[in-house]
């Protein structure tokens, strides 16, 4: 069993990953700036000997003492609304932290595992996307933050491969959803479960014709994983290809919560992409993975937590 360094270790995908690493046996050490990531998420696992939390923010340093077998590189803004407020730490924590981690990943002769995005093919031109499609970003643009951060990632990620060999693993990750989204993170699911929770209108941006493709926490945990040991270096999608419009999606979720709310229009933000699906035959062909949580019931697990939530506040 080995030693797994997990950044952004507080987050939502992040806290998830430290159960799993645990639960396979690892010691697990996992670091957060608390910036968009949370102690709570991580509170029932403090009293596990093999668990480590670390407050600190890995744009500045990252030292480990000890060795280390992998590292999972998690930390960053990843909700529109974060990023579009937290523009410079999004663009230091894809690109320093990024430089940092690898350079861990080097001196620990460590293998690595870095999320990247859907984001990558920005508003994309081929539908569903490849992993040898380039995608079409604005730079310039309020993404542009994260998008250019996450493509530089992938690129330093690269160099640190190729140059010095590091044993590197670059996931593509799409939407993902589950427990421990925050309420107020600003993200499709936790703001139309709340508000159908709490009969108010349900606010879809546009017209709400632009699709997405929502794969539920656990699913992605073990691609995930499978992808961290495999001895693939590049890019792999990692998502649930069934792809739904933003409104069939609002009334899904109303149904689902058993809610009254109306469905109403807001302005749809600037360069929101107008569809996005993953192929995934790479992962399937590299990992033998594909999602196996239906969008139904990741749905009704992910309103059971909601709930709870909004009974608890
Ligand atoms: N969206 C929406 N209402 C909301 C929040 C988001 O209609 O209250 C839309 C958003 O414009 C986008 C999709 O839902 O088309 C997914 O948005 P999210 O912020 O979850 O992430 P994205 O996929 O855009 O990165």
């Amino acid at each position: 069993m080995g030693r797994v360094l997990i950044t952004g270790g507080a987050g939502f995908i992040g806290s998830h990953l430290c159960e799993r690493f645990l639960g396979d046996g690892h010691e697990v050490i996992a670091v957060d700036n608390l910036l968009t990531g949370d102690r709570d998420n991580i509170a029932h696992l403090f009293v596990n000997p093999k668990f480590t939390f670390l407050e600190q923010d890995i744009t500045n340093y990252l030292y480990v003492a000890g060795p280390l077998d992998a590292i999972m590189h998690f930390a960053s803004p990843a909700s529109p609304v974060d990023y579009l407020e937290l523009p410079i730490q999004t663009l230091k924590v894809g690109s320093l932290g990024t430089h940092k981690a690898l350079g861990l990943a080097r001196a620990k002769n460590a293998r690595i595992l870095v999320a990247s995005t859907s984001e990558v093919y920005g508003d994309p031109l081929v539908h569903p996307q490849r992993e040898d499609y380039w995608g079409n970003v604005n730079p310039i643009g309020p993404r542009g933050v994260y998008d250019e951060a996450k493509r530089f990632l992938e690129a330093m990620t690269m160099a640190y491969h190729r140059t010095h060999g590091v044993k590197t693993r670059i996931a593509r990750i799409f939407n993902t959803y589950g427990p421990r989204m925050r309420m107020r993170d600003g993200r499709v699911v936790p703001n139309f479960m709340c508000q159908a929770l709490k009969d108010e209108a349900i606010t879809v941006y546009g017209d709400g014709s632009q699709t997405r493709s929502f794969c539920f926490v656990e699913d992605l945990v073990e691609g995930l994983t499978r992808l961290l040991w495999s001895d693939e270096s590049m890019p792999v999608n990692l998502g649930n290809p069934t792809e739904m419009s933003i409104h069939d999606f609002a009334v899904k979720i109303r149904d689902l919560a058993g809610s009254k709310s109306q469905v109403v229009f807001r302005d749809l933000p600037v360069d929101d992409p107008k569809v996005r699906q993953p192929d995934i035959s790479r992962a399937r062909r590299i990992l033998g993975w594909e999602p196996k949580v239906s969008l139904d019931e990741g749905l009704a697990r992910t309103i059971a937590f909601f709930q709870g939530k909004l009974k608890a506040t």
